[in-house]
């Protein structure tokens, strides 16, 4: 009977395809049903000399959703999932229509208030509607102006509209997905950075590792649907190189050499090409271009598994076990976008069993460094510990022990700054050029793109006050950043909270401190001169008494 119900639940919910106008559909009655969180954009309405698409009836249509709590806060961090630069590779686009679904529904995770989740579900929507690779006989995915030669760049309506995105947002991490293969690739893929054929290694090659290890983990593999692993590496050895990628242009076009594009308008693409410094990857969701429908999971599983946000259960075998029969191809690829989307921004999870410990859990982040624990007393509890990340497999958490309901505690750490700051052989011999990694390695970074603003998250700061932890209200948050820290209260009732936090009161003990900084310079210097002009009124005396001595004696 139990066996029945389960076949009976994963069959209603299953994934299932969705066609060109559904997929429309679907996100127009999302911004209808959410205006303000969920907004639609049409990237291609104000460029000139489109070509005509036609999509059954109509001209096909170009669109991408912003998604944001907050839309306004212009230093929200922004991802950008996209989809379908090839019509016939069709996981990409399930993907995003169903993270549009999710983003916007009730049962949200809330790590994800705080953040610009920028969702195109159709780089190319001539080729879903046809049911084929290229937009009308061109391949959109060589069609950036990054190591292409001139006149053949920014010729397709989805190259064009894609790269309008970058004309708006600082866009800082971002996936697109394709099918045919089995992988998740990062820079380089371009003729340029390739030695005795691989690819050299970009600026941010350490941090790219890292988080595509991260995805590769948490897309996992499963054997019912003959899902195998994701293998990753650099395109140009997984995939192959190409002229004009987009992956290598989201990355670089920001600073490495553009192309011009023949006779199309510069202006158009100028300044989306300036601001492109994204972290990118290249996510080959499949061997099979269309996986049979049986092999897309169902949301049921997916439902699940954000239940144990974050899914640390992923490396428990027990637990995965669980979901190998319907963990398909959507849960995989969804999940691996969440983690993304995670990563962009560092938080933390405070557990407190009520009595004597607390337990952190470091969101956002691999590894720690640094990390101090300073009671309002200033004896410190902790000073310059190294731990782990809601990412790392061995995480269960930072145990902080002999906490009273009435301490006052302050938390600082870097978070991944160690690892994103080493490099081997990158090629230019540069440092790492991405938005994200230099906002978290540089700790005097910020960035400026229109109304949109990056910052650097080299050192965060929370303050924990024990006895509210179980109210809304509480922490303070350090340097200008918006992190927003979570509690979870281990005992059986378990309500996250989700706790705003100002730095208000911090920004005024700071210019307390300059002021009485000013102040003991002053006095310092006034001190001086007045030491000075006294040895010299005494020096004058004693001149004037010598030379009256001097007098005397002639
Ligand atoms: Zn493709």
């Amino acid at each position: 009977m139990n066996s029945l119900f389960l076949t009976l639940l994963s069959l209603i919910s299953a994934y299932q395809y969705y066609s060109y106008q559904e997929i429309i559909d679907t996100f127009k009655k999302l911004e209808v049903d959410h205006t303000d969180i969920f907004k639609l954009y049409y990237p291609t309405k104000n460029l000139d000399n489109l070509r005509y698409l036609d999509c059954g009836d109509e001209e096909c249509q170009f669109f991408y959703a912003e998604f944001a709590q907050n839309p306004n806060v212009n230093d929200l961090p922004t991802v950008l999932i996209a989809a379908g630069f090839h019509g016939d590779e069709v996981i990409g686009q399930n993907v995003v229509t169903e993270l549009a679904k999710y983003l916007t529904s009730e049962s949200k995770l809330e790590f994800l208030n705080n953040r610009r989740i920028i969702l195109y579900p159709m780089v190319n929507p001539y080729g879903y509607y046809h049911k084929v690779r290229e937009e009308m006989g061109k391949d959109a995915n060589r069609d950036f102006n990054i190591d292409n030669p001139s006149s053949i760049c920014f010729q397709t309506n989805a190259a064009r509209g894609l790269a309008q995105v970058y004309n708006k947002y600082i866009i800082q991490l971002g996936i697109t997905f394709h099918g045919g293969d089995n992988s998740i690739s990062y820079s380089w893929g371009t003729y340029n950075h390739k030695q005795n054929g691989l690819a050299t290694e970009s600026p941010d090659d350490n941090a790219m590792e890292m988080i595509a290890r991260i995805m590769k983990d948490i897309a996992a593999e499963n054997t019912h649907l003959q899902i195998q692993k994701y293998s990753m590496g650099r395109m140009t050895d997984l995939v192959y190189e190409v002229n004009g990628g987009y992956e290598d242009w989201a990355y670089a076009a920001g600073w490495e050499k553009t192309n011009s594009c023949g006779n199309r308008n510069s202006e158009e693409y100028s300044k989306p090409s300036s601001n492109a410094r994204a972290l990118t990857y290249l996510i080959e969701a499949g061997f099979q271009k269309q996986p049979k429908s049986n092999t897309l999971g169902t949301i049921e599983t997916t439902n699940q598994i954000l239940q144990n946000w974050p899914p640390l259960h992923f490396y428990d075998e027990k637990i995965l076990t669980k979901y190998q029969q319907s963990y398909g191809n959507i849960n995989r690829n969804f999940m691996a976008s969440l983690s993304l989307i995670d990563l962009v921004k560092p938080y933390l999870i405070v557990k407190w069993d009520g009595e004597k410990e607390l337990i952190l859990n470091f969101g956002g982040c691999y590894s720690i460094t640094k990390l101090t624990i300073i009671r309002s007393d200033n004896t410190s509890i902790i000073k310059d510990q190294n731990t782990t990340g809601i990412w790392d497999q061995f995480n269960k958490g930072y145990v902080v022990p002999n906490i009273t309901k009435n301490d006052l505690f302050e938390i600082s750490y870097q978070c991944d700054v160690q690892n994103f700051k080493t490099q081997r052989n990158p090629d230019p011999k540069l440092p790492p050029q991405s938005y994200f990694v230099q906002s978290r390695i540089n700790n005097t970074y910020e960035y400026q793109f229109d109304k949109y603003l990056i910052q650097n998250t080299n050192k965060i700061l929370f303050r924990i006050n024990v006895s509210q932890l179980n109210q809304t209200q509480m922490n303070q948050l350090f340097e200008n950043q918006q992190f927003s820290i979570y509690v979870t209260q281990s005992s059986k009732e378990g309500q996250d909270q989700q706790i705003k936090i100002n730095n208000n009161s911090n920004n005024k003990k700071q210019h307390i401190w300059w002021l009485l900084a000013i102040f003991i310079l002053l006095s310092f210097v006034l001190t001086i001169l007045l030491y000075k002009y006294c040895s010299k009124k005494q020096e004058e005396q004693v001149m004037e008494m010598y030379t009256i001595q001097n007098e005397v004696k002639l």
